[in-house]
């Protein structure tokens, strides 16, 4: 069986078991609660003794009884905090001094004695907003194969650094000649700019036209407001960290490249390498040649290593899958269905008209069959939401089956996985239209276009990482005045919307990597896997297979 087809069944299985088995299972007994922020629980047998959950959101209680289905009371046991037995005892004391009419602090330490880490019961009213149910046995399963989607994934994020510095100052210092490297790169941050532009104004005139805030209705506001607050909160003070572009863009000159190859800081390395391999080609060939082979043999080793690792992506976009789709709430998806369709087909808009042109008639390659080329990139993308961890893989389909050189996608894809985020610029576009229309507010045309160029910036500032678009958003919402407290109307649905925008951010980066490559003079084909079994360095199976071969035979030729 073909490695996709095996991770398409891995991605299904996941998607399916995340519905079924997942801690919001529809078909488990919903046995655990989750209370946010405002929900209090009535601790029993104490009359008027309740606890708030703790400052950081979100705390889980056991359901051990239920009164009736509908306006319901929920009883729950939970573990006391630190903080219950402080709320608990100042309460007891409170009700105390006003019963007897003395100061409390005379009363001191009179009154229930609380016992932190106690187990305790109480009632809870299910129908607060803050209130959610969920499996507790199917959270044990999520928790308990979480580890096998995240060992996956280190794995491939592993070679990711080692990968770029290396095949990109192998690449430099095989393009040899300067004006071609200033003309790639001045290219490729052209089209990155204008197919990012080109998925705002798809995002944002959909966003107008189907209005979908408009159509959320009051209750779904308040309970997503409610039940997603605290962790916006935790968003916005991320977002408050990012620095002005300006400063961005000088420090893209590393002072110390050891350290951002420590820190993995992607654009760092790029320009380092760059300037290395630049350097490299002004030596003469007697001193660079040893370097550049050494290299050379360095990278391929960071390749086998990805072929290594994909063979564990079955397994481990399942378990991916699994997580996520478990974890969103049937009732988050229902209520944000809307929204969550506009920025899906503002994405497949996207990929249609704008990749399928840049392909079509820049790179003159038929649009399905490169679809297909890269489909291993693509449903890692997908599952992982990371356009940098999917990095190793998507120049690996360029290279092995679109025939793309090394110097060409080993620049163009790193950019791009780092500063081209079409999919994720689209998605803000789409969220902040959305947000402003729950709140009513009218957004003028220069409003508009602030958030075309604020989500632009945003999106190149956004890093490859999972939910990396959501801090951003915040940036584009204080562009046009909206409450940052708006973000907790989307958050229940990033994690699903993140799987669609990294998907379009890696082809957003493939489409621009077939284009240059035709500009620069590549030999642009589509490698059959004939092609791939008769030459054992292409493929992503027969590589692993078939590299010891010509070793062996090597051997042979000697004895
Ligand atoms: N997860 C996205 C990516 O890696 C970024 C984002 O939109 O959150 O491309």
């Amino acid at each position: 069986m073909q490695l996709y087809t095996k991770i398409i069944i891995g991605m299904a299985l996941g998607v399916v078991l995340g519905f079924l088995v997942g801690p919001n299972s529809a078909m488990l007994n919903h046995d655990g609660v989750r209370l946010t922020n405002a929900a209090r629980i009535l601790v029993e047998g104490r009359a008027g003794a309740a606890v708030a959950t703790n400052s950081s959101g979100i705390r889980s209680a056991k359901i051990i009884e239920r009164k009736g289905d509908k306006a319901p009371w929920l009883k729950v046991k939970w573990q006391l905090s630190n903080k219950d037995v402080f709320r608990l005892q100042k309460a007891a004391q409170d009700a105390l001094a006003k019963k007897t009419g003395k100061p409390s602090a005379i009363l001191g330490a009179k009154g229930p004695k609380y016992k932190i880490g106690a187990a305790y019961s109480g009632w809870v009213k299910n129908v607060e907003p803050a209130v959610s149910t969920y499996s507790l046995f199917g959270q044990t399963l999520v928790d308990y194969t979480e580890w096998i989607g995240r060992l996956f994934l280190a794995l491939i994020k592993m070679v990711v650094v080692p990968l770029v510095f290396f095949s990109l100052t192998v690449g430099v210092a095989s393009l040899g000649d300067f004006r071609r490297l200033g003309r790639l790169g001045g290219r490729t941050i052209g089209l990155f700019t204008v197919t990012t532009v080109m998925s705002l104004i798809i995002g944002v005139g959909l966003a107008n036209i189907i209005k979908p805030g408009d159509l959320m209705s009051v209750g779904d506001k308040a309970k997503l407001l409610a039940s997603y607050e605290g962790a916006a909160t935790n968003t916005v003070a991320n977002a408050a960290d990012a620095p002005s572009t300006m400063d961005q863009i000088i420090a893209i000159v590393p002072s110390n490249p050891v350290a951002s190859i420590a820190n993995g800081d992607m654009l760092q390395i790029i320009f380092f390498a760059l300037m290395f391999g630049i350097a490299l080609t002004l030596l003469s060939e007697e001193r660079s040649k040893p370097v550049i082979t050494l290299l050379d043999n360095c990278n391929e080793a960071m390749v086998m290593l990805v072929h290594i690792a994909m063979m564990l992506a079955p397994i481990g976009v399942a378990a991916l899958l699994f997580k996520v789709v478990g974890s969103t709430g049937l009732s988050v998806l229902v209520a944000l269905s809307v929204y969550g369709l506009v920025v899906v087909a503002g994405l497949m808009i996207h990929l249609i008209l704008t990749y399928g042109s840049i392909v079509k008639f820049g790179a003159k390659l038929p649009f399905l069959p490169f679809l297909k080329a890269i489909r291993p990139a693509l449903m890692l993308a997908f599952s992982t939401s990371s356009s940098s961890a999917t990095l190793p893989v998507t120049k690996e389909c360029a290279e092995d089956n679109l025939n793309v050189s090394n110097s060409v996608s080993s620049f163009v894809i790193p950019l791009g996985a780092t500063i081209n985020m079409d999919g994720t610029a689209l998605y803000q576009g789409v969220a902040a239209l959305f947000i402003a229309q729950i709140y009513g507010m009218d957004l003028t045309l220069g409003d508009q276009a602030t958030i075309v160029l604020s989500a632009t910036l945003a999106s190149v500032g956004a890093a490859g990482v999972p939910g990396a678009g959501m801090i951003t958003l915040a940036m584009v919402l204080t562009a046009i005045g909206v409450p940052t407290e708006g973000l907790a109307l989307v958050l229940g649905v990033d994690r699903l919307l993140d799987m669609f925008r990294t998907a379009t951010n890696v082809v957003g980066d493939s489409a621009a990597t077939v284009l240059m490559a035709r500009l620069e003079g590549d030999d642009l084909k589509f490698l059959s896997e004939e092609d791939d079994a008769a030459n054992p360095k292409k493929g992503f199976e027969g590589r692993v297979d078939n590299e010891p071969q010509p070793v062996e035979s090597d051997v042979s030729d000697e004895d």
